[in-house]
Order: structure tokens, then sequence, then C-alpha cells
């Protein structure tokens, strides 16, 4: 330990004193004195420094804030980030923390804190789960996943909201702590991930992959910007792969509002919104929501029994207006709904 940062975990020595770190898809090769992309993790020496013992951002949050439909509905959720993002999207709505480093107009103020504050901390608030978020989790794994040990010791779960531009590498190291993890896929053209995000979109739908195969609860959320990633064929793409990997996998389409650099397009509507959870339900998904717009979107905050169509989880926003599930089932006709109930 040396300030708020650690030697990591997630790197791999090269000749002399080059590294190269694993922690997420672009897999930065580092010279001595190098820092990578996300500008947090450094090589000194041989050794990658990366970011420890702090965070830019605590507070307790809905899980639905997440959002996590399928995970305990109600619950509280410590959350947690801390500097630094892999990617550089115009339309972040956490730019302040994520772009630290990069953006001389970012940056927030950070509080030195160990693992066992943060545990101690979501025990007070009687929160069930602990959520690295606000930053890409993914360029502080070690520290994230220090404060996760620490939390299972408690019986705490523990989350990840993350762009999903991961290694498989990282996803296993993360898997004995981290329970649900929440991706957002922004598009699904290559061209605009790497030229607008600075990403590649095969990373992120390999991570997805990845992370059902390990086991992880998935659920993935796009922002649905008009003119960036509205068209039909977008969303159908999106869609459709989501739905080939499984069809119980919760897709959240959600409303931009104009953030940060990204001043030119509207504000996304209703329509554009039910549009997207239309084209989902088509290619066979059984659960699609419409966020950020409470109370506006009808019945597609709701969670239906994809047999009977009963209404088994109904909320407004954040808010869960109400639960009927009995043991994960539905009360009606006794289906398993896919999720983590309790
Ligand atoms: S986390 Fe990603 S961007 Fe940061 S140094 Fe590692 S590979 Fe590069």
């Amino acid at each position: 330990m040396n300030g708020f940062t650690g030697v990591g975990e997630l790197f791999d020595v090269l000749d002399g004193r080059s590294v190269r770190c694993r922690a997420c898809a672009h897999q930065c090769e580092l010279r001595d004195g190098m820092s990578g992309i996300c500008r947090v993790r450094t090589n000194i020496a041989g050794r990658l420094y990366v970011p420890f013992g702090y965070v830019a951002g605590l507070q307790v949050d809905p899980i639905e804030k997440k959002p996590f439909f399928h995970v305990l509905p109600g619950a509280s959720a410590l959350s947690f980030g801390m500097l630094g993002c892999s990617f550089s999207c115009r339309f972040c709505q956490n730019w302040s923390s994520s772009q630290a480093l990069k953006d001389p107009q970012a940056g927030t103020p950070i509080l030195e804190c160990s693992a066992q504050d943060l545990v101690e901390q979501a025990r007070e608030h009687g929160c069930p789960v602990l959520v690295s978020t606000y930053n890409e989790p993914l360029v502080s794994a070690e520290w994230s996943a220090a404060v996760f040990r620490k939390a299972k010791e408690a019986g705490l779960r523990c989350a990840f909201v993350s762009n999903g531009h991961a290694t498989r590498r990282a996803l296993e190291y993360l898997r004995p702590w981290v329970d649900f993890y929440k991706v957002d896929l922004k598009s699904f053209d290559d061209r605009r991930y790497r030229e607008e995000l600075g990403g590649r979109l095969s990373a992120v739908l390999d991570a997805v992959e990845d992370l059902l195969g390990l086991g992880f609860w998935v659920e993935v959320v796009t922002l649905v910007v008009p003119g960036f990633n509205d068209s039909d064929v977008e969303l159908r793409g999106i869609a459709r792969f989501l739905a080939g990997l499984s069809k119980d996998l919760p897709w959240h389409v959600t409303a931009f509002h104009k953030d940060y650099r990204m001043s030119e397009a509207p504000d996304t509507c209703a329509k554009t919104l039910a549009r997207a959870a239309g084209i989902g339900r088509e290619e066979g998904l059984r659960f699609v929501y419409a966020g950020n717009l409470p109370g506006e979107v009808e019945r597609l905050e709701d969670t239906f029994c994809p047999s009977c169509g009963a209404a088994v989880v109904e909320r407004e926003g954040f808010r869960v207006k109400a639960d009927r599930l009995k043991d994960g089932r539905c009360p009606k006709c006794s289906t398993a709904i896919a999720g983590v109930w309790k």
C-alpha cells in the first residue's frame, strides 16, 4: 500500500520492466512509469499499482436504481465508486468521477477508508448488498475484491455496475465475490464503440456470454440515445443477441437526458422506450423494462409471469409498489421467475 494505491493482481510482467494489465479488454501494455487508458493503473518499476483504500462516492441506493430488477426487490444497496474509467462516453452521467484524470473539468473529492469501514456502513444502514458503481469498477477490481472479501465474511451480497469491457481473467478473478453484474451494452455498432466510446463491441458481447457461463446473475442496460443507438436495426441486434444467450436475461432500455458532452441529442421520450421494449419482446426476451421515466411508461416497469401473465412485481421508478412473488414463484401459477429473490 502506498497512499491510495496498492500492487494489483490483474497484470502480467513482460520483458524488462514492462507489464500488461489484464483488468479490462484494453489490456494495456505499460512501460515503466506509464499509466493505462484509464489513467489510474500505473507501472512503477515492473509492478502495476492500482487504486486502493478510498472512495470517491458513497451512498445508499435502492437496488432498483443500479438497476437490478430481479435481485432482492426493495433492498438497499450501499454503493461506492472510485475514480477512472476505461471508456470516454460523451453522455456519461457520472463523468466527474469517471473522467477524473482525463478531463481537467472533472474531479471529485475522495475519502480514505478501509474495506471494513464499508462493510460496517452497509450493516449500519441495513444494506444486504454492496455495489461497486459510479466509475468503471473493473479499473479498480482489486480494491473492490478486497472490500467484497470482507463483505462476504459478513454475509452480504456484492455487485458490479460495469461497462462490461472485461477480460475473462478479470471475471474469473471476481467470481468468488461478485454475485450480481450489470452490463451497459451501449450500442451494437463496433465502429461507434471504437470511435465514440473507446472500446470494442466484441469484448463486451464476449463478457456478457462469459458472465452467464460463470454463473453471475446478469442484467443488461441500454441507454437509448436518439440518433445514436435508437434505430430499429440496432435495438433489434442487441435484443436478438441477448435472447440468443438467455430469454431470461433482463434488458433495461433507459431514457437519456442531456449530460456531459452530448448536448445535441434530444432527451429520449416514452414512445421510443416503448418501441425498444416491443423489439425486445418480439425477439423473445421475457423481461424488458423501460427506465428513467417513472410513471410514464405504462406497465414497462413491472415484472410479469412469462407463463400466465400475472403482475408479480410492480414498480414506479425505484420504488417497489407490490412484490407478490412466493419463494421466487408466481403466486398464481407457481412458475419460477428467473432471479435472486431472497
Ligand atoms: S484497466 Fe483497462 S484501461 Fe486501465 S490500465 Fe488496465 S487494461 Fe488499461
